[in-house]
């Protein structure tokens, strides 16, 4: 950590590995930059039994975070047709009172947010930028999957009204519970019924650093946003003297600059550029050069926004990793500032003395860890979702396959008293 925890970040990061700040130098951007590769490679090993305790990596689940600390992890950087490598946009703030908020929660982020390993309980606070699938196309599996995994309480919801009540996040939240009813009827009942529930904070997206959320030492507050229609809106976060930015998909706009102002940490998004869309995007021309530069912020546009409100750390994202040293090169052109372009599992800390950045490394096949809170068990009152049709065409040699290892489960957890097996008219105990 030492490594990084002078001051601000005077060097890119980009995709976070030696190839691309090759790329880099040979691009000529090296010059006057102090890119160093040592940053990238992380680490100092003295000797052969030595340790490399500062390398450029974050090992989720080995920090507690210090009172006052904020830490930021890229939980998806990219477009919204989401790939293996790269998910949609999503950003886990955790800080350290202990409050987890995701913003944004885009498609294929949950892969990222799971390797992470932090209890399912804790990770119940979502503010959503705008209602573009790629900033929330993944509250679906954060919302079962984490009631599977033992969140014990509902989710909360945080976003903006439309124009009209049908544009806005209550709208879009109630739809989406209709369109997994099957999923929340038939989890309440096997489950428990409270984790499937979410609770909506739907607020006017015209608001101007109004708050929106405020407790336990942490104020959230809203701008507008100019993006594709009415509603988008970024969001300013306030935590022991800090002051940080996450901006959704937006052009550039005058609140963000007024009110992103000197902030510590800026998160905007940052788009490639006409030539990219056309040519390896597949895009029309017609389309490419609105779709960076109309409806978003391109390289230039994000640097000229950032030269103005002059971050702490300013932090780049939405465009694919293979376009990011062409985006570097068209953000330097209007910004010289401490600059990381984000790319999938890119971890901040963020504290009154300044900004480090490491990579998050987490393994591909995490499973939910327990948190100290046990979810109820079901709820008697549910109806089963289950007809008698169905359930008498249940094959009892194969449950009755596996008596032998249930009736170990049941002495050795104490579960007679709620033994399943012995109502079926199958059943046939050893
Ligand atoms: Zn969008
Ligand atoms: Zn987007």
């Amino acid at each position: 950590m030492s490594l990084f925890r002078s001051a601000r970040i005077s060097f890119d990061h980009i995709a976070g590995g030696a190839a691309w700040v090759a790329a880099i130098f040979a691009l000529g951007l090296g010059d006057g930059l102090a890119i160093s590769s040592a940053h990238a490679a992380g680490g100092v090993v003295e000797s052969r039994t030595g340790t490399a305790p500062d390398r450029y990596v974050y090992y989720p689940g080995t920090e507690e975070l210090a009172e006052g600390e904020v830490r930021v992890i890229a939980c998806g950087t990219g477009m919204p047709d989401q790939r293996r490598g790269q998910a949609s946009a999503c950003f886990l703030f955790e800080f350290g009172n202990g409050e987890k908020f995701i913003f944004d929660i885009g498609t294929g982020s949950m892969r990222n947010i799971n390797s992470l390993m932090i209890p399912a309980e804790y990770l119940t606070k979502i503010f959503i930028s705008h209602l573009h699938t790629d900033h929330w196309g993944d509250l679906d599996a954060l919302w079962a999957g984490g009631w599977t995994a033992g969140r014990p309480v509902p989710l909360e919801v945080w976003g903006p009204s439309g124009q009209t009540p049908e544009m806005g996040t209550a709208y879009a939240v109630d739809g989406f519970l209709r369109a997994f009813n099957w999923d929340y009827q038939t989890r309440a009942f096997k489950i428990t019924p409270l984790p499937g529930q979410i609770k909506v904070h739907e607020f006017d997206y015209k608001q101007e650093n109004e708050v929106v959320y405020e407790e336990n030492g942490i104020v959230v507050r809203s701008i507008p946003a100019i993006h594709a229609g009415d509603g988008p809106v970024s969001y300013i976060i306030e935590y022991a003297d800090l002051k940080l930015v996450f901006g959704g998909d937006t052009s550039p706009n005058k609140w963000f600059v007024k009110h992103a102002k000197d902030a510590d940490f800026v998160i905007h998004e940052a788009f490639a550029n006409p030539d990219y869309f056309l040519n390896d995007y597949g895009q029309p021309a017609q389309l490419a050069w609105r779709a960076c530069c109309e409806f978003h912020s391109s390289g230039p546009s994000f640097g000229k926004v950032m030269s103005e409100i002059n971050p702490g750390h300013a932090v780049g994202y939405h465009t694919m990793e293979e376009a990011h040293a062409q985006l570097l090169l068209d953000i330097r052109t209007t910004y010289d500032g401490p600059l990381s372009i984000a790319m999938d599992m890119m971890t901040w800390n963020i504290t009154a003395d300044g900004v480090t950045e490491r990579m998050a490394v987490s393994p591909d096949r995490a499973s939910g860890v327990p948190g100290p809170t046990r979810q109820p068990p079901p709820d008697p009152s549910i109806p089963n979702p289950t007809s008698d049709f169905i359930r008498s065409g249940e094959w009892g040699p194969g449950f009755n396959a596996q008596n032998e290892m249930l009736d170990d489960f049941r002495d050795e957890n104490g579960l007679a008293d709620v033994d399943w097996r012995p109502a079926k008219p199958w059943y046939e105990p050893n």
